[in-house]
């Protein structure tokens, strides 16, 4: 049982179906694990997820919830979530451990983009900010892992065009941010490519120094 999940949640089966993608999830998470945009926050918590549809489906495959900080996740970390209901913050998976606390917002997105075949979303706190209301961002109001966030999701779908850039901000979630693809190796591409365009973007505005720079104390 997590702390983190927010839904309720029913075991469909104790085993996840095993499924073909599995190494190619593990050595995805595995990179995002090695930028540090997934892992565990200096609290103990847990953050960031991945996850891939099944086929043609509304399902998909996600990492469990906290296991940001498991440095290689074995099947039994995986769960497949078989259905859910955003009105009533439900999911079914099967597997042994409880889905992400962000199933919902992947099954937002699954469901808003027929294309769309795999979901990153992890933390950067430097990308965040460099696209805060300027790609398709959600509400301040919602927070993390509710179905409000779901909801927000399909609703920048609905008023913007989050296909074209493949990227979202959570405005209420700081450092918060999703991508996605047709693949995994798109969602992750999405991302590197984000993260230069911010970073170049910093280092060719200005250097801002603040008294707490070291340069400034003496
Ligand atoms: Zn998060």
């Amino acid at each position: 049982m997590s702390k983190y999940v927010k839904f309720t949640h029913e075991r469909a089966r104790a085993e996840v179906t095993p499924f073909d993608r599995f190494a190619e999830l593990n050595a995805c998470r595995w990179k995002l694990l090695q930028l540090r945009l997934i892992g565990v926050d200096s609290n103990g918590t847990s953050f960031g997820n991945l996850s891939v549809r099944d086929g043609a489906s509304t399902n998909f495959y996600i990492t469990g919830s906290a296991t940001g900080g498991v440095p290689e996740l074995t099947l039994a970390d995986w769960t497949k979530v078989v259905a859910y209901d955003f009105e009533r913050n439900w999911v079914r998976y099967e597997g042994s451990t409880v889905p992400s606390s962000e199933s919902l917002t992947h099954a937002a997105i699954y469901k808003s983009n027929a294309m769309a075949g795999a979901v990153i979303h992890c933390h950067d706190s430097t990308l965040w900010t460099a696209i805060l209301n300027q790609a398709p961002t959600s509400s301040k109001a919602v927070g993390y892992g509710a179905p409000e966030m779901a909801y927000e999701i399909m609703r920048l779908f609905k008023v913007s065009d989050p296909e074209s850039r493949k990227i979202l901000v959570m405005a209420g979630h700081e450092g918060g941010v999703v991508t996605f693809g047709r693949d995994l190796e798109e969602a992750f591409a999405v991302l590197m490519h984000e993260r230069k365009e911010s970073s170049s973007c910093v280092d060719g505005a200005f250097h801002k120094r603040t008294p707490h720079d070291d340069e400034w104390i003496s």
